[in-house]
């Protein structure tokens, strides 16, 4: 029974249900309009305080907010009384006073909760599997949640609903079985890449003039209803699939270096959401211009390559261990594991210049470690074998070259003055071929 639906065609004045006298719920409704409800239609007792009959069914907050299962029979009776007081007095009132309108809300929410006493909530699985959605059903009260399927309130009081644990997706357990998008989550695991052109509109006529979500006809004129464009995917979806939520879009940061949030239909705000932490994208392939155009890239391109030169120290320093200095960076896993990939937080992030703060300090702390704190890794330090002058040098420090073959260290100046080979590779080689000749 859509009671809502009903009560919002009634507030706008098109259709008095109760015009007919016929009040059982078997009105037409093939051609009814989706229309909004706004959750303060239900969010407490009218403020009418007159002594009307209404003031006196039963119907205060507190009988409502008795748990489900303490009602007994006498309820049932008493609810179906307060239904056919409720609606004598509706005909009795002036037509769309605000009395009437009142204690139509009175009606529909008595009806629902008698619909809901004759069919209890135990009744309802904990958990359902549809489309690899996970529906876990809620046992939140709260009323201030819109389902993704229908796109109207979902009553926690009164309804039974449902939350998938995988993308957030929420609805009716009236609605479920009208779900036809399957859970992004499981895009996010299997399929974990970005759209990266920017808004690739295909066409209304190409969709057929249909949602590309759902298939209900849709026109850019709103006729029968309107055609949103998700920024994200670039196709057009009716208002039930798009809400106008707003998203950054990883295809307009990648190539344009753009972070105004754009409009996206529901599914693609939810796998947005679910991406956003996930490092996958490779800038270097994917556009690396941008490293030019960025300062703010190179910088944290080279805290990070530096990073990966500590870890090596780290992970066999036991005061490092216990220090716990790698957790530091529990949050971006990857930057510890390679410095090319970056997920759209990371992207945001260095935008607004919070990654470059937290980075660089992270860096100094390790920094502080390896070279003034810890003796054991102070001792795995490098003296230039070029000139066999001046401090330790680590593979981290500025002014240093690291051989990519055996990562000795020396300073820049001394190894690329001496291009030809690094001394401590042609001692290993050496002794190599003495080993083999023995
Ligand atoms: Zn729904
Ligand atoms: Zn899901
Ligand atoms: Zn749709
Ligand atoms: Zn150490
Ligand atoms: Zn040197
Ligand atoms: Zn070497």
């Amino acid at each position: 029974m859509e009671y809502d639906e009903r009560l919002a065609r009634f507030r706008q004045g098109h259709v008095n249900p109760f015009d007919r006298g016929e009040n059982d719920g078997t009105t037409d409704r093939k051609d009814t309009p989706k229309l909004e409800v706004r959750p303060e239609l239900f969010s407490g007792e009218p403020k009418s305080q007159s002594s009307d009959r209404a003031m006196d069914l039963g119907l205060a907050e507190d009988h409502f907010s008795r748990p489900v299962g303490s009602f007994v029979a006498s309820d049932i009776e008493q609810l179906k009384q307060a239904i056919e007081e409720c609606k004598r007095l509706i005909l009795e009132l002036p037509e769309h006073s605000e009395r009437q309108k009142d204690t139509v809300v009175k009606l529909i929410h008595l009806r629902l909760k008698l619909q809901e006493l004759k069919d209890p909530e135990e009744d309802e699985p904990n958990l359902r599997i549809l489309l690899e959605h996970r529906f876990s059903k809620e046992k939140s009260k709260s009323v201030k949640q819109t389902c993704d399927k229908c796109s109207t309130i979902i009553w926690g009081l009164i309804q039974t609903w449902y939350t998938c644990t995988g993308c957030y997706y929420r609805c009716h357990s009236k609605c479920m079985n009208l779900i036809t998008k399957p859970c992004v989550r499981s895009k996010v695991s299997h399929q974990s890449e970005y759209e990266l052109s920017i808004c690739p509109e295909v066409g209304l006529d190409k969709q057929d003039y249909r949602c590309t979500e759902c298939r209900s006809p849709v026109s850019l004129r709103g006729v029968p209803s309107e055609a949103r464009q998700c920024d994200y995917t670039g196709q057009y979806y009716c208002s039930s699939c798009h809400w106008n939520d707003t998203a950054i879009i990883p295809a307009r940061v990648i190539h344009n270096w753009e972070f105004e949030p754009k409009k996206v239909c529901r599914s693609s705000m939810r796998y947005l959401a679910l991406m956003i932490s996930r490092p996958v994208l490779k800038l270097k392939e994917i556009n690396p211009l941008l490293f030019n155009f960025v300062e703010e890239l190179v910088e944290i391109r080279k805290l990070r390559q530096d990073i990966l030169l500590m870890k090596p120290y780290f992970i066999t320093c036991k005061e490092a261990m216990e220090a716990r200095l790698l957790l530091q960076l529990q949050d971006r896993q990857h930057f510890v594991e390679n410095d090319d990939m970056y997920s759209l937080q990371d992207l945001i992030d260095i935008s607004s210049g919070r990654l470059s703060c937290s980075l660089t300090e992270i860096h100094t702390t390790f920094a502080k470690h390896i070279k003034l704190d810890c003796e054991r890794c102070q001792a795995k330090g490098f003296v230039c074998e070029l000139c066999k002058e001046g401090d330790i040098l680590f593979p981290f420090d500025s002014h240093t070259s690291v051989c990519q073959d055996c990562s000795a260290v020396f300073h820049r100046d001394c190894y690329y003055d001496n291009s030809t080979t690094c001394p401590r590779c042609a001692r290993m080689t050496e002794r190599k071929q003495e080993e083999v000749e023995l």
